[in-house]
């Protein structure tokens, strides 16, 4: 089954209102003629309708960094999947190893988050990977077999194909140390060799990415590979001449 390729900007709590309407001001004009693949940023909240109504009726599409799994209730400071499909945000990051690490995103939380985003109609990009002690302990494919079962625990075969997973070692995020072909085609065919465990021609529809220090220069080697579907770019993601080489990278 044909996937086509997502390049996903993870801005994290960068760029006002302002810094990015002018992002994509200049991003939209080098993406315009591209085809074969899907572009999306993921922005502060702040950002979300500004960028939306820019992007309209363009490739690039906006989604959120994190959401909460109620419809609404007393969470101060949180915000539903409705709250951000009201936005035109078409999607919203989920698991994301800073919210896993800072802000104590659970499992169990991801297993009901992951739901209600696609009820709201967001596509989820759940965000997984192994620490560098788990990896160093060979506890990674544990740790993968743990995350992407208990965060798609609540997803049925139907909707499987709507999920985009994101392989993120998180060693490799924000550090430079982006990880080798063979350990991102490992990876990644591990957890879609999970997905096929629960249902096989679903499994064969859902995006991986690769996730960890992808720049201009090594996101060709990756995209190449044969499981990667594209890629969740954070640091890369920031100026547009790095990103719109990245989209360029992984047209197939
Ligand atoms: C990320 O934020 O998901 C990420 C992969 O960051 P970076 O590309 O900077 O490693």
């Amino acid at each position: 089954m044909a996937r086509t390729p997502l390049i996903a900007g993870n801005w994290k709590m960068y760029k006002t209102e302002r810094e990015a309407e002018d992002y994509i001001q200049a991003l939209l004009p080098r993406v315009a003629a591209l085809d074969g693949v899907e572009v999306a940023i993921c922005a502060p909240y702040t950002d979300l309708k500004a960028l939306a109504d820019s992007a309209r009726g363009s490739r690039v599409e906006v989604y959120a960094q994190n959401m909460h799994q109620d419809a609404e209730g007393a969470y101060t400071g949180e915000v539903s999947a409705a709250m951000l499909a009201e936005t035109g945000a078409r999607g919203v990051v989920l698991g994301h190893s800073e919210r896993r690490a800072y802000f104590g995103e659970s499992d169990q939380a991801l297993a009901l988050k992951v739901p209600a985003a696609l009820r709201a109609g967001l596509r989820p990009v759940l965000c997984v990977g192994e620490s560098e002690s788990e990896r160093d302990a060979q506890d990674t494919e544990r740790r993968l077999r743990q995350q992407v079962g208990e965060d798609l625990a609540g997803v049925d075969a139907a909707e499987l194909a709507e999920v985009v997973i994101a392989y993120e070692p998180v060693w490799a995020i924000g550090t430079g140390r982006v990880a080798t072909p063979e350990q991102a085609q490992e990876a990644i065919a591990f957890i879609r060799a999970l997905l096929a465990a629960r249902d096989e021609a679903a499994a064969r529809g859902v995006r991986i990415l690769y996730g960890g220090s992808v720049n201009a220069d090594n996101a060709a080697e990756l995209l190449a590979l044969p499981d990667v579907d594209g890629a969740l770019v954070g640091g890369a993601s920031l100026q547009v001449e790095p990103f719109a080489q990245i989209i360029s990278a992984a047209r197939r």
